[in-house]
């Protein structure tokens, strides 16, 4: 097993590998908190999984061991020789060294998945991109069936945050209108190499077959994203910023026409409401 403290020190050492905390590096070296995160996503021989940053390999092998096909990316070119050794013995592992949000992953899917039955997203995320990583997959393909993912707690809370509280966001908003979550369970710093500064936690995600309300997808996630920008402001100062104070009347007129006060705050408003509003804001021209 490669994801235990010594096989790892002996890895880093043999490599003389020193993290970059610019890639957000922190590998796991607990064995039980690995298979958790992989029992978690209900893998079997008929599933694809797509993992994003294997670092020296510790969560692929595992994967591996029960996934019909692992397809891995690595941004950093120097965990390659590391890989090509950690994980000679799988047959069923492909290395990719690009950078997940430069990748066309529908593109992949269909290449690399043909003959598997159900496609799983399985990592232990790079924390400084988490949510363009979550975005960047939600947005850009509809072939996912579910993630199975490690995070900053504090970004994990506001995956299923309820609507009026702190957490409560425009990443709240894209996971609620693509997919179920569910908050697995926490992990301590101790079980990182090097430890990370925050707590962590494993989510599984779950593509819903099917929507509650159909949004239009090109357009409606920046709209939400902008009336988050300043989040101690009301909707109204929101939507000024974005669209110009010489729209202000149109504005509130446009409110008052869907029933949303406009002195709220963002983060009072449902995923329906930001609907109403951004299609009657795009009916009178001020939105996309
Ligand atoms: N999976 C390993 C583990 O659990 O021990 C390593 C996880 S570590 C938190 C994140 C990994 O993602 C690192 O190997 C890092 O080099 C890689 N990474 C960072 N940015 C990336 C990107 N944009 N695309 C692909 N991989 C990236």
């Amino acid at each position: 097993m490669i994801g235990t403290a010594n096989k790892t020190f002996q890895i880093l050492k043999k490599y003389d590998f020193k993290f970059k905390k610019s890639l957000g590096q922190n590998f796991l070296i607990d064995n039980n908190i690995l298979n958790r995160i992989v029992n978690g996503a209900n893998i079997d021989k008929e599933t694809g999984v797509i993992e994003i940053g294997p670092g020296i390999g510790s969560l692929t092998e595992v994967i591996a061991q029960k996934a019909k096909k692992v397809v891995s990316f690595e941004i950093d070119s120097r965990l390659l020789p590391i890989l090509a050794e950690t994980l000679a013995d799988y047959n069923n592992i492909e290395i990719i060294n690009e950078d997940i949000l430069k990748v066309d992953v529908d593109k992949i899917i269909k290449e690399k998945f043909a003959n598997c039955e159900k496609i799983m997203v399985v990592a232990n995320l790079p924390y400084y991109i988490t949510t363009p990583i979550l975005t960047h997959l939600l947005e850009n393909t509809k072939l996912i069936d579910g993630y199975v993912v490690m995070m900053q707690k504090e970004v994990a809370n506001r995956l299923n945050a309820k609507v009026g509280t702190k957490d409560y966001n425009s990443l709240t908003i894209l996971l609620n209108y693509y997919t179920n979550v569910e908050y697995l369970f926490t992990v301590p710093k101790k079980v990182f190499v090097p430890a990370p500064n925050v707590e962590s936690a494993v989510v599984k995600i779950l593509t819903k077959k099917e929507k509650e309300i159909e949004v239009d997808t090109n357009t409606f996630f920046n709209f939400v994203r902008s009336c988050f920008t300043q989040r101690r402001k009301t909707l109204m100062n929101n939507l000024i910023a974005s669209s110009g104070k010489d729209k202000k009347e149109l504005l509130i007129s446009a409110c008052k026409d869907v029933n949303i006060d406009s002195q709220r705050r963002s983060e009072t408003l449902t995923l329906e409401e930001f609907n109403k509003l951004h299609k009657e804001l795009q009916k009178v021209n001020i939105v996309k």
